[in-house]
Formats: C-alpha cells, structure tokens, sequence
C-alpha cells in the first residue's frame, strides 16, 4: 500500500485570500487519498503561516522526516500547491528536495503531470498562482491602507512596549464570529522599561546589558528591528515586504511605497529620542565589505561530460583561479591531453544565458500556460462526462424504486413482501452512494485553476520569477534548479550540447536547444 501525508497551510489574512479553511483542506486530501487506495500515515499543519517563506514548523517538520532512511512516505497530499509555496522558486526547490528521496508531490486540485511534463509544468503552475496571489495581495493593501489611515492595526504583533486591544465592529463573518478591529496601546508592564531601554542605548550602553536589564528584546539580532521601529513614536508603518523577484525583501522604510501613518496610536518614545536613538545605530551599523564572502560553489559540478574521454568535468582550482576540468585531464596531467580548461564564471554565466534566452522565453512560457488551461479544460470536461453519468444510473435507480413502490402500494401492508421492501432500500443507498460521489467529484475541482486566461501580464511574471532563480545568491536552490531542467551539459570541442529532463508540451513548434556552439575561447584559460 502505498504510503501518504498531508500537508494543509492557512495564512493569518485568510479571509482576504483564496483560500480554505485548514480542516476542509484535510478533509479534501484524506477522501483523495481513500480514492487512491494510500495509507495517511502523518498530517502535517501550519495555521497562520504566509506561502511567501518556508518557515513554518509544520512544512519544515515535513521536510525534515522526508530525509528519513527509508522514507516514511511516498506522496505529500496538498489541497493546492500553493500550500506548499506562493513562490515559484520555494515550490520548485521543494519539489526538487524531495524528488531526490522519490517523494511525489500530489495536489487535489491541480492537473497532475507526470515525469518530463511535470518538470516544466510545476514552475508555469506556480507562477501562475503567485500572480493570481499578487492580483488578490492588491486588494488586501487597499483595504489595509483604509485600516492604517483609521489607525488600526493591520496585522503583526507590536513591539514590547505596546498591547493589542480588541475593538468588536458588531459585523459577525461567515462562520457568525464577530469581526474586531485591532488597535495597538501602550502595555502598562512594559512602556517604562521600553522608554528606558531607548535612554540606555541613547547614553552609550551596549546592547548586551540592555537586554540583561531590561528584557525588551531576547537577543543582539533584533536590536535594529526594534530601536528602528516606528510604532514607538505613535506611527502605523506597512508595505515594508515586498517581492522582489521570486522573494520577500524587507526595504527601507524612507522607499515611496511603504506608506507610514502618523499619530496612529499613542506615542511611548519622544520623537527627539527617538532620532538620537537612530544616529547611534547608523554609527554602528557594519561597513559593506564586512557582510558577505563571494559565492564557491561550482553550480555545475555533476551536470558536465567530456565526450571526447567519455569522462566527467568537474571543478577545481584555488582561491584565485577556477575553473571546471575533464577528468582524464586531471588525472594524466595536462601534457596528455587536450581537453581545455574551462573559466568557471564564464561557463556558468554561459549555461545560465542558454536558460535564460532560449529556454524559458516568452513564447515557451505561453505555451506551457496554454497547455495547462487546455489540461483543466479537458479534465472539467472529463468530471463532467463523470458526473452526468452518474446522474443517469441515478434517475435509472429512481425509475425502479418508483416503480417498486408502487407495486408494495397496491397491496395492504401485510401483503407487501419483505423482499421486495429490501430491494427499495438497497436502491435508496444505492442511489445516497452515487450522490456523494457526485458532491465528491465537484468538490475536487473547487479552488483549481480557475479563468485561467493567457496574458501577457501573466507571461512576462512566470519569466521574472524563474529568471529571479536563476540570479539568485542562493548557490544551493541555484543547483537544485539546474538539477531539475538538465540531465547533461556535454562539452565536444568547441561545442555544448543540453539534455534537458523535460518534454516539450505536445503541441509545441518549438525546437529543442542542443549543439548550442560557443567560441573555444571564451571559456578556455
Ligand atoms: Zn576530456
């Protein structure tokens, strides 16, 4: 029996997004699963969680039990995929992730490729989710610019210094809860040690004895996040987050769009204070070239083969000088062989370029979403085929219990045969059977790819998600990536050639790229 968990994820904005509440999720998956004949062996949950990160102890406790040997799972049940990621980059590099321990992704909503498709498909799927979600986040920060103007909250929990209070609206939502309004005031435990705290930095004490003695923050890492927030001096600060690319980046608070409301609570922190406060941590803040190492790591290593020796090219070189090398090279000394040594950044770049330009162009793209609308269509149409046929054996059920009433009627009620009143019955749950799965079968396809259109909006945001990946300072994903699109790279003389692990969607005029050229010089050292 093959063996499944589920995951179900619902964010903290869950009115203001597509989504559905987390046990109808569960719900969803576990009937798909019955249907599939796997055993649920774990659900795992994450309530209040953005899609925007993967930071969320139930998606991560998922992750980390798939490492397991042997793997307690073969398939990870989600209602949708965008409960695994909003982003296209997360999705692909957890499908990646567990792809390599031979676990299976499977959404209930969505069109399931399969194999060399689903490589292409799961990027175009996820982009397409991530602009449906940014159309939706458009909303949300309409409306929240309305809340913040009336100075309440929009979400996030305040600072230490300030509580939330509760406002009740008189407006009950769906389920008949009452809709609140939050505002944030000053907590009488903690505004005079949050006032002190500020005074202490303001007169030179380090961080390390302001939490020792006044606890507002639990560690050195959140000194900025803290003494730089706005909230103190009474304003309401939104639209920091933004993506940027396939990620959400935190920008500065003087950017055009983060919109800052003042006098939206009442201030702790005199605003003269306050700004001493931000001159001190300006003085302290670390000089550029002290942040970040240049990346190592050859992206490329176990993707390159040197036909000529039938023989892998992997990377070496030190600090200064790298560069990726055949094997038989290395192994024989450069006098036996004439393979070239091959510049490592201007290989990848090379790689990265054939990408970028000739594989996920628009026009692949475009195709790839048309491929997928069609799919939904064509499975639509199929549920609908489905559906009606079982509405027919149920107006046929109907006929006969009719008809078997009606004879049971004409006789007194002792004369009516048991046999026969058993056949009424079995046709009466028969026909409850076929209705529920009937509910069953339109459930399935509630919350999937719906209006899905082709625009040009649509194109151009699934190409600047993928091409952010490829970009990327994250060396690891970066792999994971190339991983996924390409079984090969061999290097013959002054040519390359790819093998991608995709297919073409059917009905693609597109070309394959393979025998891309590229001048020996360019790469050689
Ligand atoms: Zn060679």
């Amino acid at each position: 029996m093959t063996k499944c968990c589920l995951y179900a994820r619902v964010s903290t904005e869950m009115q203001a997004e597509d989504e559905t509440p987390i046990l109808s999720q569960i719900d969803a998956c576990r009937k798909f699963a019955q249907s599939k004949d796997w055993e649920v062996v774990n659900v795992y949950k994450d309530e209040g969680f953005t899609g925007r990160n993967t930071n969320r102890p139930g998606f991560l406790q998922m992750l980390a039990d798939a490492q397991r040997k042997p793997a307690p799972f073969e398939k990870v049940v989600v209602w949708k995929g965008s409960r695994i990621a909003r982003n296209v980059e997360d999705r692909m590099s957890c499908e990646a992730l567990l792809a390599r321990k031979g676990i299976e992704i499977v959404c209930v909503t969505e069109p399931a490729f399969e194999g060399a498709v689903r490589v292409l498909m799961v990027p175009v799927m996820a982009g397409v989710d991530a602009y449906q979600s940014a159309l939706i986040a458009e909303d949300t920060l309409r409306s929240m610019k309305m809340l913040a103007r009336q100075g309440y909250s929009t979400g996030g929990q305040p600072p230490r210094g300030y509580q939330v209070r509760r406002e009740p609206t008189g407006r009950h939502n769906k389920k008949g809860e009452e809709i609140c309004r939050v505002k944030w005031e000053p907590d009488p435990e903690w505004r005079d040690k949050a006032l002190r705290a500020f005074q202490m930095l303001a007169d030179g004490y380090g961080t390390d004895e302001i939490i020792e003695k006044m606890g507002v923050i639990r560690c050195k890492s959140h000194t900025c996040t803290y003494f730089r927030n706005p909230t103190f001096i009474g304003e309401r600060v939104f639209n920091v987050h933004r993506r940027v690319g396939g990620r959400v980046v935190k920008v500065p608070l003087d950017d055009p769009e983060v919109i800052r409301v003042p006098n939206a609570h009442e201030a702790i922190i005199p605003r003269e204070l306050f700004e001493r406060v931000q001159q001190i941590l300006d003085k302290r803040r670390p000089k550029p070239g002290q942040i970040r190492a240049s990346k190592h790591d050859f992206i490329l290593s176990g993707l390159l083969w040197c036909e000529k020796h039938d023989c892998s090219i992997t990377g070496t070189g030190n600090r200064e000088r790298r560069y990726y090398a055949c094997e038989t090279l290395r192994r024989h000394g450069r006098g036996n062989s004439d393979c070239p040594l091959l510049k490592k950044e201007a290989l990848e770049k090379f790689v990265l370029d054939v990408l970028k330009e000739e594989v996920f162009t628009t026009g692949r793209i475009a195709e790839a979403v048309k491929y997928l609308a069609d799919t939904v269509k064509d499975e639509d149409k199929r549920t609908q085929t489905e559906v009606n046929a079982l509405k027919v054996r149920i107006a046929k059920l109907q006929r006969e219990a009719d008809n078997l009433n009606r004879a049971l009627m004409s006789v007194t009620e002792d004369e009516r045969p048991k046999s026969t009143l058993k056949l009424v019955t079995d046709r009466e749950k028969a026909i409850s059977e076929l209705e529920k799965q009937i509910t069953n079968l339109k459930g399935q396809k509630q919350g999937g790819f719906k209006s899905l259109t082709l625009t040009d909006g649509l194109v151009q945001s699934i190409r600047a998600e993928t091409l952010a990946i490829l970009d990327n300072e994250s060396p690891d994903n970066l792999k994971r990536f190339l991983r996924s699109y390409i079984e090969r790279i061999t290097i013959s003389g002054n040519s390359v050639s790819f093998k991608f692990t995709f297919q073409e969607s059917p009905n693609s005029s597109q070309l394959m790229v393979a025998g891309v050229g590229f001048e020996p010089t360019a790469f050689g050292l």
